[in-house]
């Protein structure tokens, strides 16, 4: 196949991750997929970027990770500029086919803004969008621009200009869905584990109250604002407070959390994450966003770990009921969920992952939708 894809990471951070790192783990779980395809990735990212690809084009040597607090304009007007030179450079070439973006306010607005003289682009859509139609407001790019979404609940829930230029959606997948059946299975612990960013949106006080009434251990792992460690948080004192997810852990998580039935063990990665999540008796989602698309559940499956949510967001696409997890609409059923969680089949969890979330699956998905753009088609 010959096709040249312009694979946007953006400033923020290098790929992969060093940790967390959602939009970056997507690409690096992408781009070697594509690539096995026969498709050519230019990747735009930062200098410190290790993900081996075909050309690699950076504006800073470094993620700028830490200017999300306060030079946020400053790091986006420099990071566009770049990007529009890159892609102009490359477009009047014909170097490139395509431009696959995954971050609207240094891609889509770029891109947007090029008009009908830029390339055909596809934008990643990796956000619950129902309450930020003013990000997307700009979006015009005749036939040019396309998005999709990284599940059907999210475009659903879009903002109408969104769904006019979506060409579908395509689940997040992980690599550690790939032989499932090789891989071993750690012994089943105790635990119910939480894992994501410590937020109003992913529950984090409705799992612990919950672990205390039912007395199941609960772990809570990811990080609460900027702080990976609890050490971290400790040391940064009341300055701490004026991020709003560091004052919903202190005042809604913390008071349930005792160190010993419910434990915050902060950001896990590698290894440790794997074991963590492979040896729980369930992974919990007591959601109160609508989850756009769920990488943390994709990867609880693929290492064998059912999945006990409120149904929410991509919940019900992921999850099937029964099957790979248990599902309720009402909070309160969640307690007797918990308990039956023991019954489901962890193989089975794998077995699942293996045939609908690997990298593989996702870049074909991909393939077919870069098509689509350049056809310049839609779905409704
Ligand atoms: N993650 C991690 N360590 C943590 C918490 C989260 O590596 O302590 C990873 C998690 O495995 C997943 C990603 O961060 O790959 C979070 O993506 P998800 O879509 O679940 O949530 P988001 O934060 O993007 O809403």
């Amino acid at each position: 196949m010959s096709l040249t894809v312009l694979m946007n990471a953006g400033p923020w951070l290098s790929v992969p991750p060093p940790g967390y790192g959602g939009i970056e783990n997507v690409i690096a779980t992408l781009v070697p997929e594509l690539r096995r395809l026969g498709v050519r990735v230019v990747l735009a990212s930062v200098g410190s970027s290790t993900l081996p690809v075909d050309e690699q084009v950076s504006v800073f040597a470094d993620g700028q990770f830490a200017a999300l607090q306060r030079p946020y304009n400053q790091v986006c007007g420099i990071a566009q500029a770049h990007l529009a030179g890159v892609v102009r450079e490359l477009h009047s070439r014909d170097d490139i086919d395509l431009v696959h973006d995954h971050v609207e306010a240094v891609g889509l607005a770029t891109l947007a803004a090029m008009g009908p003289a830029g390339p055909p682009t596809l934008h990643t859509l990796h956000w619950d969008l129902a309450k930020h139609p003013a990000l997307y407001g700009g979006l015009d790019g005749g036939d040019r621009v396309r998005v999709n979404g990284v599940s059907a609940s999210q475009l659903a829930r879009a903002p109408l200009a969104l769904r006019e230029h979506s060409v579908g959606h395509v689940h997040l997948s992980t690599p550690l869905a790939v032989d499932a059946d090789r891989r071993p299975r750690p012994d089943k612990g105790e635990h119910l584990l939480i894992l994501g960013r410590i937020n109003p949106g992913k529950g984090q006080d409705v799992g612990a109250r919950l672990a205390h009434r039912v007395g199941i251990p609960l772990v809570l792992a990811g990080p609460v604002g900027p702080y990976h460690r609890p050490a971290d948080l400790a040391a940064a004192g009341d300055e701490a407070r004026q991020n709003p997810d560091v004052r919903f852990f202190l005042d809604e998580v913390a008071p349930h959390v005792d160190g010993d039935l419910v434990r915050w063990v902060g950001t896990v990665a590698g290894q440790e994450r794997d074991d963590l999540l492979a040896s729980a008796r369930a992974s919990l989602f007591p959601l109160r966003w609508e989850e756009p698309g769920g990488t943390a559940v994709v990867e609880s499956l693929a290492l064998g770990t059912p999945v006990v949510a409120t149904a929410r967001g991509c919940l019900p696409e992921l999850i099937e009921h029964g099957r790979t997890g248990l599902l309720t609409t009402d909070e309160e059923e969640l307690d007797d969920l918990v308990l039956s969680a023991e019954l489901l089949d962890p193989d089975e969890c794998r077995r699942v992952a293996a045939q609908r979330f690997t990298p593989e699956v996702m870049a074909q998905r991909y393939v077919e939708l870069y098509e689509r753009v350049r056809q310049g088609a839609t779905v409704s």
